[in-house]
């Protein structure tokens, strides 16, 4: 434990004297909420399962599968939906909140859709994935924030022009919103201190905003009970739930 808490001291004094800031988070901070991860899902093969349970999210959020089928799609967001509404952001989400309080500069790039972040208070938010809350027309474009869980009617449809509504959120094989993608690569390479928080770092570009941080020379801290693809490369690695960490990163 001693390597581990050198770590954790030597970082402590960097997150002190850091005035421009990038934090990067992925779905691991919202594992403490009780958000699941991706990552372990397995199908259940379950006569009474819905449909979706059998299979895998990176076959349901992709643009094929709510072509193929929107009902089946949408009744996987809804649930998701109302999980995460029936959670809490954790002590990781308000370490971050008093992160941002303390440093000049301060941006928070996130890979998550729950909108916990800005729930606990974090301003700063850039949002690579989109936000499980809005809700937009395929037709039109329109965009509109809907936080109703269940939904009354699966798949929604716009009230403009009558289409079809999808989640706001970037699904596997669409590309990232390119002025939020430019921004964070842009902070990335600008700030002093980044914080790679509860990502797989496997998920490209969200990845490559840790990447292009490591690139520019900056010092990179990665907060995860796991390794990742990006350890090797990351100045440090406190290992351990975000929830923990981060806390313990910012106690006097
Ligand atoms: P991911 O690729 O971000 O991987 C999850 C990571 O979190 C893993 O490296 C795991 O070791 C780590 N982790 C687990 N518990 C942790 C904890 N308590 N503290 C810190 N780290 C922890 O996410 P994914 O699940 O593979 O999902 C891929 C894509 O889907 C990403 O865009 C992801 O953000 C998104 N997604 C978002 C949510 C959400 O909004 N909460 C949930 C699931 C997936
Ligand atoms: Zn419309």
């Amino acid at each position: 434990m001693a390597a581990r808490n050198d770590a954790l001291a030597t970082v402590k004094q960097w997150v002190a004297e850091a005035t421009n800031v990038v934090v990067l988070t992925g779905a691991g901070i919202s594992a403490e909420s009780g958000v699941p991860t991706f990552r372990g899902w397995t199908p259940d093969d379950g006569d009474d399962a819905p449909l979706w349970s059998k299979f895998r999210p990176e076959e349901l959020a992709t643009p094929e599968a709510f072509a193929q089928d929107p009902t089946m799609v949408w009744e996987w967001y809804d649930w998701r939906r109302g999980l995460i509404a029936g959670t809490q952001p954790n002590a990781g989400h308000a370490a971050l909140v008093d992160l941002e309080r303390r440093v000049d500069r301060f941006a928070l790039v996130t890979q998550n859709v729950d909108g916990h972040h800005t729930l606990a208070g974090s301003r700063n938010v850039l949002h690579l994935h989109g936000d499980i809350w809005l809700l937009r027309c395929v037709d039109c474009g329109r965009e509109i924030e809907d936080r109703r869980h269940p939904l009354p009617e699966l798949p929604p449809t716009c009230s403009d022009c009558g289409g079809l509504l999808r989640p706001g959120v970037v699904w596997f094989g669409e590309g990232l919103p390119v002025d939020i993608l430019e921004r964070s690569f842009l902070l990335a390479a600008e700030c002093d201190l980044m914080l790679v928080v509860g990502t797989s770092a496997v998920v490209y570009p969200a990845a490559g905003v840790a990447l292009q941080a490591i690139e520019a020379g900056v010092t990179v801290i990665e907060v995860n009970p796991e390794t990742t693809p990006l350890s090797a490369h990351m100045t440090a690695c406190l290992t351990g739930p975000a929830g923990v960490v981060l806390p313990e990163l910012l106690a006097p």
